[in-house]
């Protein structure tokens, strides 16, 4: 991330009146644990798993050639309309996002806490006329689905802390769509029991909905809604207790070798120059040995030489695709910096251009997370009853894109889906419970926050990244 400085010394700033406030915080929350949870929750367990199963029957495959599917239009408005019904601020916009803000019932101020998740599904996996299995009660033995799928304990190990409980699979024709339709159910059933019960305390509340998250643009046109959350979760994610913390930045760096045009058999009159030496040269001396990713774990990150183009006949111009990921912005900076040298000196010593394009595509949301973001997962799931596991993924996440859009960065929540993108796709049912419960905690969680009239809300001073 390029620091911008206002935003950097904003964080410096936020972070230590966090500090000064921790201690308050971590009162307010013990103080704000409601037994009465317990029972409220129980409430809407069946609640959610019906709506979940209703939306399992709405389509909602997006498309990598569409800039949206009909499907997911027909699935945006009937989540619009219900979610409308309950009688929230709601708007459907151009592009489809559903966006819903809840005013702050409380008089101090607060964060505000943004949730997103997102309505479309893949279109890599058959996903019409779904039709969930519920299995209750699940004994153990393997579950033979249609066209010859099975799930077990050999290919799903999680499978062994499902026995006893509730899970849903598809009939084997398609996916299941839990991904992402278990955390649309956990939004939708977290504004029906904001509207039935508003004693409920929070602060001021936003949730989008997007469409084409599963083809990479989830993010594409976030700008047109509201959402402007100080301190945001995205409920996208897997297995119980899982909270996803960290990510790759990810960047693609374009070099186009420009050589000279001619033909080769006057080149020495003409000054004709192939670009595929140079080209060749700057491919394999950026292809460090320890930037190689065979060579990178954990957080260490890798960059590669994508693929290398030319122009059919036109051997005069190369072009190279490099793709960089790192927990670490510095580390892909460095990369640059070393490619760029290169690039200057072998563009000199053959006598070509090279010209460089930097796309940012998505960035680790640890760059710039709220300093109370880990405290309100850890509290909300442990009052849920949930072993928090805090981990860092290997990939980009909804969050990484939204992050790269808005420039704050949100925590991944489990959602109780499993086996995503595949016909043996299955849900937990605890799990999405779980999750559901976790969301209503950290309502009061946040509520509990108390930050300063001297911070302005994010919402309110928002200025486009690329207008810093
Ligand atoms: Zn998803």
């Amino acid at each position: 991330m390029k620091f911008n400085k206002p935003f950097y010394l904003w964080s410096v700033f936020i972070a230590s009146v966090a500090l000064f406030l921790a201690p308050l915080a971590q009162a307010g929350s013990v103080q704000n644990h409601r037994p009465e949870h317990d029972e409220l929750v129980a409430k809407y367990r069946p609640v959610l798993m019906e709506r979940f199963l209703k939306y399992t029957t709405y389509d909602s495959q997006s498309a990598n050639d569409q800039d949206i599917t009909p499907e997911q239009i027909e699935t945006a408005q009937k989540l619009f309309a219900e979610i409308k019904a309950l009688g929230f601020n709601t708007q459907l916009t151009e592009h489809y996002y559903i966006y819903v803000e809840i005013p702050s019932n409380v008089a101090h101020p607060t964060p505000v806490l943004g949730f997103s998740s997102h309505y479309d599904t893949t279109p890599d996996v058959a996903g019409k006329n779904i039709h969930a299995n519920v299995i209750k009660k699940y004994d153990g033995n393997p579950i033979v689905l249609k066209n010859g799928h099975v799930l077990d304990f050999n290919t799903d190990p999680y499978l062994k802390q499902m026995v006893g409980k509730t899970i849903v699979t598809s009939d084997g024709t398609t996916m299941l769509s839990g991904d992402d339709k278990a955390g649309v159910s956990i939004m939708v059933t977290l504004l029906q029991t904001l509207k039935e019960n508003p004693q409920l305390k929070h602060g001021k509340v936003q949730i989008v909905i997007t469409p084409n998250e599963d083809v990479g643009r989830s993010a594409d046109y976030i700008e047109e809604t509201p959402y402007r959350p100080d301190l945001a979760f995205d409920f996208d994610g897997k297995v119980n207790g899982e909270v996803t913390v960290g990510n790759f930045n990810a960047e693609k760096v374009i070099y186009r070798v420009k050589g000279v045009n001619g033909h080769q058999s006057h080149a020495a009159e003409n000054g004709y120059r192939n670009a595929w030496k140079p080209a060749c040269e700057l491919g394999a001396i950026c292809a460090k040995e320890e930037w190689l990713p065979n060579k990178s774990t954990g957080t260490q990150g890798y960059a590669e030489l994508h693929h290398m183009n030319m122009v059919e006949g036109k051997m005069s111009e190369a072009e190279l695709d490099f793709r960089l990921r790192s927990f670490k912005q510095a580390d892909i900076d460095a990369w640059k910096d070393y490619a760029q040298q290169k690039a200057d000196s072998i563009a000199k010593k053959y006598d070509v251009q090279i010209e460089r394009q930097v796309f940012k595509q998505y960035q680790n949301v640890a760059e710039n997370i709220h300093p109370q973001a880990r405290a309100v997962a850890q509290n909300a799931l442990r009052r849920a009853g949930v072993t928090p596991h805090f981990q860092e993924e290997r990939a980009g996440t909804t969050a990484s894109m939204l992050m790269l859009k808005l420039g704050k960065g949100a925590y991944t929540i489990f959602t109780g889906q499993q086996n995503a993108h595949n016909f043996t796709e299955w849900l937990s049912e605890e799990d999405m419970f779980k999750s559901y419960w976790v969301a209503l905690n950290m309502l009061d969680e946040v509520a509990a926050l108390r930050e300063p009239d001297a911070l302005p809300h994010h919402a309110d001073n928002y200025i486009h990244p690329s207008e810093r």
